[in-house]
């Protein structure tokens, strides 16, 4: 029998992937048929959909403005970023093209103004309270399938805290996009990911 296996889709939310967004990642928008599709064959295998958002208050930790910094300044170490993904607005909402009925729970992070977390696994989903662990432990998932927004951030702490947690974990090249605010930022955070046993597939 195959291992019970869910995709987690990270953050593909508007400010990463639209335009217009305060954190536009290159090609972010073109990934959303390529998501989808890896989750129609997850869903034909009875496997399980998890969302994880940024959903931040506007005086959250993580936002430059709140510091009177500017955008991408070093606070205690910490990049601090423009406003984005403000809890329940457009900009926090799924990219458009996503098929956001395939999903079967949704997790959300960064909700109260001191905490912030890069990994979908420091959400928690808003009416159970239940974190992503407990969650995948409710279905008895083993493998993880990781998409979704951006390779060298959220999708690298995912990936990292899925690892520690003993979880098989694949990460689809195809459904993911780096910032690359350095030139090789993307490609030197897949090596991490693969030396510490992720599986990376085309
Ligand atoms: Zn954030």
């Amino acid at each position: 029998m195959n291992k019970r296996e869910a995709v987690i889709v990270v953050d593909y939310q508007n400010d990463f992937g639209d335009k217009n967004g305060s954190l536009y990642v290159s090609w972010g928008e073109l990934l959303a048929p390529r998501i989808n599709e890896i989750m129609k064959e997850t869903k034909a295998k009875w496997g399980i959909i998890i969302t994880s958002q940024d959903w931040h208050p506007s005086n959250h930790v993580s936002f430059a403005s709140n510091f009177w910094l500017p955008a991408f300044s070093l606070k205690d170490g910490e990049v601090k970023w423009p406003n984005h993904c403000e809890a329940g607005s457009w900009w926090a909402d799924f990219i458009k093209g996503f098929e956001k009925s395939l999903v079967d729970r949704r997790v959300l992070k960064g909700t109260s103004k001191d905490i912030d977390s890069y990994s979908s696994f420091g959400g928690k989903e808003e009416k159970t309270l239940l974190s992503l662990d407990e969650i995948l432990k409710e279905y008895q998932i083993k493998l993880l399938k990781i998409v979704g927004l951006a390779t060298e951030y959220c999708d690298k702490a995912t990936v990292m805290d899925a690892l520690k947690l003993w979880y098989e974990v694949e990460i689809i090249q195809s459904a993911i996009a780096a910032v690359n605010v350095h030139p090789n930022d993307g490609e030197n955070a897949l090596e991490e990911m693969r030396q510490a046993w992720a599986k990376i597939l085309p």
